[in-house]
């Protein structure tokens, strides 16, 4: 599926989307939360985007750790941590591989979903990114288990990250800002479900 530059490719473009999607990103935080999701997710990706541009990584997992890294320094919201641990874990579950095929991508999704929920003491459920990542990554293992191919797993994923955020309308908030709404949450999709639908969307269409 992928070596390092291709990697380093996807991610931009991951980066590139969030930054087009800054304003929506902050309305939808604002309406249930403190308006900053955009702001904080455009921030941290600026600075993913520096360091991929700085290079100096051997590994895909050298690549994820150092982009992991910039995120939980440059992000002071909640998500900051959040995104930054999921890509730490990915970088964890690589190892010293070179190169990643549509497998590893499912456990990196896996990994990273177990590390948000750590990190975030959270789970399914909940209204959050993990409602946009937990149905996301098991569409990917079904497809990868009917044998499908690498394209039509990243479309699988695509498609299940879409529905699972805007599922999260009908969720209650349980954790982060928009818990504080309770009720008033329903109706609502939640931000960061929404910007980890646009990541791994952005992924797809830049293998596609
Ligand atoms: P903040 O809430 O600090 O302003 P952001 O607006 O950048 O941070 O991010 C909010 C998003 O973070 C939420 O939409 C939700 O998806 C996610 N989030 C918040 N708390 C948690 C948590 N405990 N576990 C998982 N995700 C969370
Ligand atoms: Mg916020
Ligand atoms: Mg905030």
């Amino acid at each position: 599926m992928a070596e390092l530059n291709q990697l380093i490719g996807a991610l931009n473009h991951a980066a590139d989307v969030i930054e087009e999607n800054k304003q929506h990103l902050t309305e939808l935080d604002g309406a249930i939360g403190d308006g900053d999701h955009g702001i904080n997710m455009s921030r941290g990706f600026s600075f993913v985007k520096k360091t991929l541009d700085e290079g100096g990584f051997q590994t895909p997992a050298d690549l994820f750790k150092k982009s992991g890294m910039a995120l939980v320094a440059h992000v002071g919201g909640a998500s900051g941590p959040l995104f930054g641990t999921a890509f730490l874990r990915a970088s964890m579950a690589l190892k010293d591989k070179t190169e990643i095929n549509s497998e590893d991508y499912i456990s990196i999704l896996k990994a990273a979903a177990e590390g948000i929920k750590m990190r975030g003491k959270s789970q399914a459920g909940e209204k959050t990114m993990l409602d946009a990542l937990i149905p996301a990554y098991e569409a990917g293992e079904t497809a990868l288990s009917q044998g499908k191919d690498t394209q039509e797993v990243l479309q699988a994923v695509k498609a299940a990250a879409r529905t699972g955020a805007t599922d999260t309308e009908k969720l209650v908030a349980k954790k982060g800002r928009s818990s504080y709404l309770g009720e008033r949450s329903l109706g609502h999709q939640d931000p960061g479900a929404a910007s980890t639908a646009l990541i791994l969307g952005a992924i797809a269409d830049y293998f596609a």
